[in-house]
């Protein structure tokens, strides 16, 4: 069972009314999804108190990626080929001058996409689009169809199996295009279908496209030489081309993270050097130096002032992305160098309501990090080697 903390409302204490199920209560719930380096398994937590709430069996190691709505994890597993999907337990519903949130268990889902390869992974307003590179084909899903059980599940396919990648924008989708001389080498751009899978535009050239984000009505899309700008258009997704100001050394993005509550991109540029990227500003991008090689970053939806930068000298670093500078370093695990293997298990960080959480996968440990005083306040031990982890929660009524 979940348990979670109840506080009264500050009125019905003052007016010494005691809460009655007519009052309404403001809740709060946060869940971490916390997949293995090596075991098929998911573990879930409650955010809040470090208990564990289920653990779920997939089918192969997984990635796990949440929804923009919060609602669902989705355990994306290369080996295995298959995405499985897992309801958060979590939802928050806009009642206008108000939220509530509705918490309930965690669930594996049955419903599952299978295919060859699938890595990459971007949710754009509820529409899930899932690549499948050993088959150069996008599997498209609604949100609300999986979580219901009846996924009709829109395929989209490309001229040769590769690492792609596809945005869903409504009925139309945004789809990497295949060097067809040479697959298996770098992309050559996107082209746009429409909803009969019709090519409506032009090639976006994009060579060595890899990394994409979505930041408030905007996605970016790293390329060589620069950015592919996308929104919603009138008929059609509109894109545009930004690219890397010249003040920028001899570099390129290939990871990209999109700001939550404020509109800006993240991403890195280098192995020790991270680019803030603002595509409305006259001077877009601004790169920040790392003491060390980057391990992983994320941005902090609650407070969208700080993104937080894990380098491998094991300190964890907190982005101040107005100033672009960081603001505050803290010590956390033994160093985790970048040699070897790109997918060695190194640490992922991830924030929750006022919590950061880092995965410690060789100390079977996941560090807690206090977001107000930027302090470690605890550790949790988590059996095996703790990897991939995300977080789904918020505040709101219960009526
Ligand atoms: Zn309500
Ligand atoms: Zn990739």
């Amino acid at each position: 069972m979940f348990r979670f903390f109840r506080t009264v409302s500050a009125a019905a204490l003052l007016t010494g009314l005691s809460a009655t199920a007519s009052l309404a209560d403001e809740l709060t719930a946060w869940r971490l999804f916390i997949s293995d380096h090596g075991e098929p398994v998911v573990h879930v937590l409650d955010a809040l108190n470090g208990n564990e709430l289920a653990t779920f069996n997939t089918k192969a190691p997984a990635g796990l990626y949440r929804s923009d709505s919060g609602k669902t994890v989705f355990a994306v597993q290369r080996d295995g080929n298959i995405v499985q999907a897992i309801s958060s337990g979590i939802s928050a519903s806009d009642h206008g001058d108000h939220g509530d949130l509705k918490v309930e268990d965690a669930k594996l889902l049955d419903t599952a996409i299978a295919g060859t390869k699938p890595v990459h992974f971007v949710d754009h307003g509820g529409n899930v689009a899932l690549f499948f590179d050993g088959e150069g084909i996008a599997r498209i899903v609604s949100e609300g169809d999986t979580l219901a059980g009846s996924p009709s599940i829109r395929e989209v396919k490309t001229a040769a199996p590769h690492h792609g990648v596809a945005i869903a924008f409504g009925d139309h989708v945004l789809l990497t295009e295949p060097n067809k001389a040479k697959p298996e080498e770098l992309l050559v751009g996107i082209r746009v279908v429409d909803a009969e899978g019709a090519r409506v535009s032009d090639l976006h050239s994009c060579p060595d496209l890899h990394g994409e984000a979505a930041s408030g009505n905007l996605v970016a899309i790293a390329c060589a030489k620069g950015l592919l700008i996308a929104q919603a258009g009138e008929k059609e997704p509109s894109i545009e081309f930004l690219p890397y100001s010249d003040k920028l050394p001899e570099g390129k993005v290939t990871m990209l993270l999109g700001g939550k509550g404020l509109q800006y991109f993240l991403g890195n540029y280098g192995p020790s050097a991270v680019v803030l990227i603002d595509p409305t500003a006259d001077d877009a991008f601004r790169r920040i130096e790392l003491p060390t090689r980057r391990v992983h970053f994320a941005v902090d939806p609650v407070r969208p002032k700080f993104a937080y930068v894990f380098t491998e000298d094991g300190k964890l670093h907190r982005l101040d992305v107005v100033s672009g500078e960081i603001v505050k370093s803290l010590a956390l695990t033994e160093p985790y160098s970048m040699d070897g293997h790109w997918s060695d298990p190194r640490p992922r960080v991830a924030v929750a309501g006022d919590a950061i959480f880092v995965t410690d996968p060789l100390k079977s440990t996941l560090h807690v990090i206090d977001a107000a005083s930027f302090e470690k306040n605890r550790d949790i031990a988590i059996e095996g080697k703790p990897f991939n982890i995300v977080a789904v929660g918020g505040s709101g009524e219960t009526h």
